[in-house]
């Protein structure tokens, strides 16, 4: 018997999905162990929303259920709540899933200044009422999934290498969760620390890094220890999949921006970054933008929300 698979988008992009394509091969090889039954991206499956007097959304029931996209809206949540019911294991597929990703960089502001933007002060668009009727009322910020619905398997990734998609599906086929490495980036990254503490001041990336093209990547001194924000202390490994190579932006000469999320579930990412840059011997008020530090991980409170002036 194949081992049923169904897979939600909720508030995201559906990169994750790309990269579960990106797989190639290896997804290929899987065909034969998995039946597919509920992937709006793949295939025409489609379900009925909640109408008036009813909650239930129907989807058909599954060994394993993906869901990428945090949860933002009235219906997303519903849909998160019946794939829990309906899906054996719940994997939270891809940063936002996992830590609310890029769409909860929108919890620094409540939805009064959201729609205040979207609708009257946008430069570009005529000033409009806020929309009420069709669209899923908004929830008061956005989630990450495990703050609404039990999750049993986080794969974090913005997106997902393939490479720990096609790892995680198989041990996922075979009955056993899949495991994420409690590892920074910086773990992984070849760069040549010095640690000497003496950077002060951080630089906007607006000029290339320092390195010398010819030489290993080894020889290039740590882009944190040369001004740059690099979010790498603080962000999980796993970036260059199977491959051993270093982080996916080091091996570019670009700051880690932090898309897998934490190093750990549940610790203060914010403080252990403060903590990183002030024994480098940064001074963090000088940063240029402390918030977007997180921008990948603002789910579960971790990005306050800013105090707006009351609109005139
Ligand atoms: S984690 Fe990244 S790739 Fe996946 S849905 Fe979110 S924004 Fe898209
Ligand atoms: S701070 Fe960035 S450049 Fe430095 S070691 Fe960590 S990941 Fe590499
Ligand atoms: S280096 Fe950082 S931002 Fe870049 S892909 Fe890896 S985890 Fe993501």
């Amino acid at each position: 018997m194949p081992v049923t698979i169904a897979a939600e988008v909720l508030s995201g992009c559906t990169g994750c999905e790309i990269a579960l394509l990106n797989t190639g091969d290896g997804f290929l090889k899987l065909l034969d162990r998995i039946e597919i039954v509920h992937m709006p991206l793949l295939m025409d499956s489609k379900y009925f929303g909640p109408d008036e007097g009813s909650e239930e959304i129907d989807i058909p029931r599954s060994d394993i259920g993906f869901i990428s996209g945090s949860i933002r809206n009235r219906e997303q949540l519903l849909l998160a709540r019946t794939m829990r019911e309906r899906c054996g294991v719940i994997v939270a597929f891809g940063t936002c899933a996992a830590y609310g990703g890029i769409p909860a960089l929108i919890n620094l502001f409540d939805n009064k200044d959201l729609f205040r933007r979207y609708y009257r002060t946008a430069e570009a668009t005529d000033s409009a009422s806020s929309p009420c009727e069709v669209v899923p009322p908004l929830l008061d910020r956005t989630f990450a999934l495990d703050e609404k619905i039990e999750v049993d398997a986080f794969i974090p990734g913005c997106p997902p290498h393939p490479d720990s998609i096609a790892d995680a599906l198989d041990r996922l086929i075979e009955g056993r969760l899949p495991e994420t490495p409690v590892q920074s980036v910086c773990d992984a990254c070849p760069a040549k620390r010095e640690g000497k503490g003496t950077v002060q001041k951080i630089k906007r990336f607006l000029k290339n890094a320092r390195y010398q093209p010819e030489k290993p990547l080894g020889e290039m001194r740590c882009l944190l220890e040369q001004g740059l924000l690099c979010i790498g202390p603080v962000t999980q490994a796993g970036c260059s999949g199977k491959s051993g190579c270093a982080p996916r932006c080091i091996q570019a000469r670009v700051p880690c921006r932090g898309c897998y999320g934490p190093v750990r579930r549940g610790g203060n990412q914010l403080l252990d970054m403060l903590n990183a840059l002030a024994s480098n011997g940064i001074d963090t008020k000088n940063l240029p933008d402390r918030l977007s530090m997180l921008r990948f991980s603002g789910a579960h409170s971790m990005l306050p929300r800013q105090v707006r002036k009351p609109s005139s």
